[in-house]
C-alpha cells in the first residue's frame, strides 16, 4: 500500500516537472487561414509536431477562411498567455488592430508564408520566394510552349487564374510569371483571347476552386466556343488549376489536347492529375521546410538570439521592411514528380493512387 502511494507521489512530481519545463519553454499561437485547403493542414500538423517536439505548447487554431474567426482566434491566444504568434493570415491587411495588443503585450509576431500589412507589430517573416514561384511558373509556360522559337505568325493561346487580391503573395506570383510572359504577347508571340492581362481581372477570390471555375466556364462560353485554340491557362495554384481543369473537362476539352496548365503545392489531387496528363507541373513548397525555419524562428525569439534571415530589401508591410526567411520553391512535373514527393517521403504512393 505504502509503496504504491510513493510511486503514485513519484509520478505526480515527474509530471508537474514536466509540464513546468513545457510551460518554461513557452506557449506558441499558430493562426492557420483554412484546413479546406490541404497544405496549411500539413502546415499546421508540421508547425504543431515540430514545435511540440522542441518541448513548446502549441495552440493551433484554423479559421475556415473568415476573417473575424481569425481575429478572436488571436484575441483568444493572447489572452491565453501566448509567448510567439504564428499566423497565416487570411486578409493581411485586416489583423493591425490585434496585433496592436499584441504588440502592448510584447508578444513577437511571425508572419507565415503571408505577409501581414499596414502593422508594426509584425517581427519575421517567412515564407517561399513568392515571386521566384512565379518565375518558374512562367519559364515552365515558355518551355512547354516552345515561346523562344516561336513567331506571331503562330502564336500561342493563353488564359491566366491568379489568386486572392487579399494575399500579399497573390501580386508576388502574378508578377514573377508576368515579367516572364508579357514580353511575348508584346511580341504577338503570346495571345491572351480574352484580353484579361491585369491583376483585377484575374484575380481568384479566396482562390476558390468553385470561382476559377465559373470564371473558366465564362471565358470558354465567350472565347472558345467556336474552335478557338488554347494552348495554356496559367494558374497561380492549386485550387484555381483544380477549378480551371473540371471546367476544360466539362467543356469537352480531350486529355491529347488539353492546355499546359501550372499550379503550386503539389495538393494530392493535382499531384494525381499531374500523373493523369491533365496539369502540366505545379510548384512543391516543402512545408516541413518552412515549418522547420519559423521552429528555428521561434527558438531563437526565446532565447533572446537573432534569427536567421536571408532577405532585408524585398518585404515591405507599409510600415517597413519586415526581416524575412526566403525558402526555394521548385517545381514538380511528370519527370521528377516521383523523386521529390514520395523518395522524399512527403507522400505515400498509396496517396497518390499509384
Ligand atoms: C500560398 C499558396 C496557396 C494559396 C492559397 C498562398 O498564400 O502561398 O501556397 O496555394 O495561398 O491558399
Amino acid at each position: 500500500m505504502k509503496k504504491s502511494i510513493t510511486i503514485l507521489m513519484i509520478l505526480a512530481l515527474v509530471l508537474t516537472m514536466t509540464t513546468a519545463v513545457f510551460a518554461a519553454k513557452g506557449k506558441i499561437g499558430v493562426a492557420m487561414p483554412t484546413q479546406s485547403l490541404q497544405r496549411w493542414n500539413q502546415d499546421g500538423a508540421n508547425m504543431k509536431a515540430q514545435l511540440e517536439e522542441a518541448g513548446y505548447t502549441v495552440d493551433l487554431q484554423y479559421a475556415n477562411n473568415n476573417v473575424a474567426t481569425q481575429i478572436s482566434q488571436l484575441e483568444n491566444m493572447i489572452l491565453g498567455g501566448a509567448d510567439v504568434l504564428v499566423i497565416a493570415s487570411i486578409d493581411g491587411s485586416a489583423l493591425g488592430t490585434v496585433l496592436e495588443t499584441a504588440k502592448l503585450e510584447g508578444i513577437p509576431v511571425i508572419a507565415y508564408d503571408r505577409l501581414i500589412m499596414e502593422t508594426d507589430a509584425v517581427s519575421y517573416y517567412a515564407t517561399f520566394d513568392n515571386y521566384m514561384v512565379g518565375t518558374i511558373q512562367g519559364e515552365y509556360l515558355e518551355d512547354a510552349l516552345n515561346l523562344e522559337n516561336r513567331s506571331a505568325d503562330d502564336p500561342a493561346y493563353i488564359e491566366i487564374f491568379g489568386g486572392a487580391p487579399d494575399d500579399n503573395n497573390a501580386r508576388y506570383f502574378f508578377n514573377g510569371a508576368w515579367d516572364v510572359i508579357k514580353p511575348y504577347v508584346k511580341s504577338g508571340v503570346v495571345v491572351v483571347p480574352s484580353g484579361q492581362t491585369e491583376f483585377e481581372q484575374i484575380a481568384t477570390m479566396n482562390w476558390s476552386s468553385a470561382n476559377a471555375q465559373t470564371r473558366m466556364d465564362n471565358l470558354i462560353a465567350a472565347h472558345y466556343s467556336a474552335g478557338q485554340e488554347l494552348d495554356a491557362v496559367l494558374c497561380s495554384n492549386d485550387s484555381t488549376a483544380l477549378g480551371v481543369t473540371n471546367s476544360l473537362l466539362g467543356a469537352g476539352f480531350e486529355k491529347d489536347n488539353f492546355p499546359v496548365i501550372t499550379g503550386q503545392d503539389c495538393d494530392i489531387a493535382n499531384t494525381k492529375n499531374i500523373i493523369a496528363g491533365y496539369q502540366s507541373m505545379s510548384i512543391f513548397k516543402d512545408t516541413r521546410t518552412l515549418a522547420a525555419q519559423v521552429v528555428e524562428m521561434v527558438k531563437a525569439i526565446r532565447n533572446n538570439e537573432e534569427p536567421e534571415i536571408n532577405n532585408t530589401s524585398d518585404y515591405d508591410n507599409g510600415t517597413g521592411i519586415i526581416p524575412t526567411y526566403l525558402c526555394e520553391p521548385v517545381f514538380a512535373d511528370i519527370n521528377n514528380y516521383k523523386e521529390l514527393l514520395i523518395d522524399s517521403g512527403y507522400y505515400t504512393s498509396e496517396q497518390l493512387g499509384l
